[in-house]
Order: structure tokens, then sequence, then C-alpha cells
């Protein structure tokens, strides 16, 4: 499991050259409201409920080859609402449950940073989205080939890191994705739920 615990970690680890066919392609997944229903700062256990298809969605990217790699804003630890520990509580339980679908996570990274988050918290960072400091670090460590990658969530701020990262970028309606569908420019790519954009990546073009 790995998050992304400071400002400094962003682009930390060692770039490796491309390695041409040696490189993976991945699928970046928002979490909130895209693998599991939106809760306003969800960190309970509890609390969490998959969206209907998404761990079969999950699964299928692993057959088919992709490495999948959650990023998830966690403003709620920058807040004080939650620690990080608890955000690896919930990725374990979620790994868990996954793990009964016959699906797995690949990697997980998170930012817990908010320009009006407590201590240091609040600076500045590089990994909350929009920007694409998690997939750029990701792509780092895993020798992610990011213009074959793509990036999934329910905001248009998912859809905008996976842009700046190079990476294609789809819009879903679950979570806020059918609101932040009447905000968006035309010719976003969108899906109604995880599954169905999983599904048309496996689709031959
Ligand atoms: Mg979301
Ligand atoms: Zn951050």
């Amino acid at each position: 499991m790995s998050g992304v615990s400071g400002p400094d970690r962003v682009n930390a680890e060692p770039v490796y050259p491309g390695g041409g066919s040696a490189m993976k392609r991945a699928v970046f997944i928002d979490r909130d409201g895209t693998i599991n229903e939106e809760k306003d700062y969800l960190f309970r256990t509890d609390d969490f409920t998959f969206i209907p298809g998404a761990p079969r969605a999950i699964r299928l990217l692993n057959e088919a080859g992709f490495l999948v790699v959650v990023v998830t804003n966690q403003s709620g630890v920058a807040r004080g609402y939650y620690t990080e520990e608890d955000v690896h509580l919930l990725h374990r339980h979620i790994a868990s449950q996954l793990d009964q679908h016959g699906a797995r996570v690949d990697a997980w990274y998170y930012c817990p940073h908010h320009p009006s988050g407590r201590g240091s918290y609040a600076l500045p960072c590089r990994c909350r989205k929009p920007l694409p400091g998690m997939l750029l670090e990701a792509a780092g460590r895993f020798d992610i080939d990011l213009e074959s990658s793509v990036m999934i969530g329910d905001k248009l701020v998912d859809v905008e890191a996976g842009a700046a990262a190079g990476c294609r970028s789809i819009l879903v309606r679950t979570g806020y994705g059918s609101d932040e569908e009447q905000r968006c420019r035309s010719g976003i790519e969108i899906y109604d739920d995880l599954l169905q954009a999983a599904e048309s990546l496996l689709r031959p073009e």
C-alpha cells in the first residue's frame, strides 16, 4: 500500500528510462463516487458501499493486464476529520472486499492536503487533483506509459488531472458525475458508471 504522505514525496521515486514494450498501461481510478457510493468525508469501513458493478469492472481491468491505480483526494485529513491511518484502514478494507470478487487494486495514492488545512497539510502540493502529481508519481514508480493509460472519475478535476498527465480521461455519471456533466465542455468521454467505462476500454477499437 502506498500513499502520498507529503508534498515532497511527489516524484521522489526514481524515474526509470522508458522501457518501450516493458512500459505498462494503467487505469487510474478515482475512489469516492466512482468505486464506492459518494458520502461526505467517508472514512468508516461501515459506511463503505461499492457502486454496483465496480468490483467486476476492476476485475475485468486486472484480467486485461492494466495496472489499476486508485488516486483519491482526501482533504478530510487536512481538515482534521480523520487521520492518514484511517485512510489506510479503509483501503485495506476495500482491498479485502475486492479480493472476494477476484479483483485487485495494484497501488493506492491519496492526497491528504488542502490549502485551508491544518499545519503541514496546508502546504501547497502537487498531488491534489486537478493536479496530476499522483498519476506522475505512479508512472515513475511503475514505469507506466501515460499516453496509453486512462483516468476515470466522477468529477471534472479527475478528468483534468488525467488530461494534465497525458492520459485518455473519462467521466462517469455516478457520484457527482451527472451534475458535473451539466457543467462540462462537449466532447468529453462519458459513461454511466465504472463498469461501462471499463467495458469500453476492453472493446477492440
Ligand atoms: Mg470522486
Ligand atoms: Zn496533495
